[in-house]
């Protein structure tokens, strides 16, 4: 979901960008008018997330996905294993991309529950001869997010972000490498946001496609082709609309108040549940089934005719998912839960 004010500000500005006659995805990304929209979302996400200056911002394709190759290419250097925390879907899919160019090594994982837990830090086997620890922020098919960034224990931290960052404020300082595809919290598909400390940089192996190099892509301003300017332009709008809902604290707390309302919903009701530990329950994607399975499909017929939709769970997995994002507001979760109430108290 991306906020109402920033699609009407799109279909505003379709035709006509700021009196230029042309929409955003006519001009040339190396004009000044475009320039000027590339570095106010840079200048905009470094106000909002305080990053440092010995970070550099990229804004680059291929999803979170290309990230999962990109990342050991440019950060192996000189050694030969990478690590890993395996939270679920998120991480097994980067897991499995990173094995083409290093030696994985699992350093924890949620198995043992299904992936209903994050095992705690010190039961974590850390391998410090590993180029770097990555983890998945917030798994968003499993429903599991971590609520304290991990100790690396003197390696490069490196993370997946792509379904919680500008969810709540963190301190960025703590990490080597911050990823996340724009199109679950930030926007929409087509851009990816890299935030690479400088020292991490120059190391790429070889075979490394241009486009992948972050050494290149920051010395070219992430312009060394053309860049996905309507996506980058439609970010850049977002994050406006994030520093005037009073930024990353303000909308923490927002997010936190949906989540709580939905999580007790759920907690109270004697037809849904949440598997989760409660210490690693996402504030973002709450997935939840029903203790009768065979109702799950009036569930979601009645729930679209509310005007409740996209509550499927993941294909994977089945139940439902309420994706309750940044743009979402708390009177969307209230809606989803006096219709679960009803619904529960029609068909039991
Ligand atoms: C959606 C998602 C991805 C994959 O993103 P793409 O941009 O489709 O490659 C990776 N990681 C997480 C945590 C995601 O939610």
């Amino acid at each position: 979901m991306l906020p109402a004010s920033v699609l009407e500000q799109a279909r505003d500005e379709i035709l006509d960008w700021q009196g230029s006659s042309m929409s955003v995805m006519e001009v040339s990304h190396r004009g000044a008018p475009y320039q000027s929209i590339a570095q106010k979302a840079e200048a905009d996400l470094r106000q909002l997330l305080l990053i440092p200056n010995e970070y550099q911002v990229l804004f680059l394709q291929g999803g979170a996905t290309g990230q999962f190759a990109a990342i050991p290419m440019n950060l192996l250097g000189k050694k030969t294993k990478v690590a890993y925390v395996n939270t679920g879907i998120w991480s097994q899919k980067a897991m499995a991309e990173a094995k083409d160019y290093a030696e994985v090594v699992e350093v924890a994982s949620g198995a043992s529950s299904g992936f209903r837990h994050i095992p705690p830090e010190d039961e974590w086997h850390f391998d410090a001869s590993s180029a770097y620890l990555h983890y998945t922020s917030n798994e968003t098919i499993g429903g599991v997010q971590f609520h304290s960034i991990p100790d690396p224990f003197g390696i490069p931290l490196v993370s997946d972000m792509s379904s919680d960052l500008l969810s709540r404020p963190f301190d960025v300082s703590r990490f080597g490498l911050i990823y996340a595809g724009a199109q679950k919290n930030m926007g929409a598909a087509g851009v990816t946001v890299v935030i690479v400390r400088e020292d991490l940089l120059g190391s790429a192996i070889r075979e490394t496609p241009s486009i992948f190099n972050y050494t290149r892509q920051a010395a070219e301003k992430s312009m060394l082709n053309t860049p996905p300017t309507y996506a980058w332009y439609l970010l850049g709008l977002v994050l406006e609309w994030l520093l005037q809902e009073g930024g990353l604290s303000a909308i923490a707390k927002v997010n936190q108040q949906k989540a709580e309302t939905l999580y007790r919903a759920i907690d109270r009701s004697s037809l849904f549940h949440n598997p989760i530990a409660p210490s690693c329950r996402s504030q973002m994607n709450i997935p939840f089934a029903m203790k009768d399975s065979s109702l799950e499909s009036s569930f979601l017929l009645e729930a679209k005719q509310q005007g409740l939709v996209n509550l499927e769970g993941h294909r994977s997995v089945g139940g439902f998912r309420a994706s309750i994002y940044n743009a979402m507001p708390l009177k969307g979760v209230q809606a989803l839960v006096d219709f679960m109430v009803d619904f529960e108290r029609r068909y039991s």
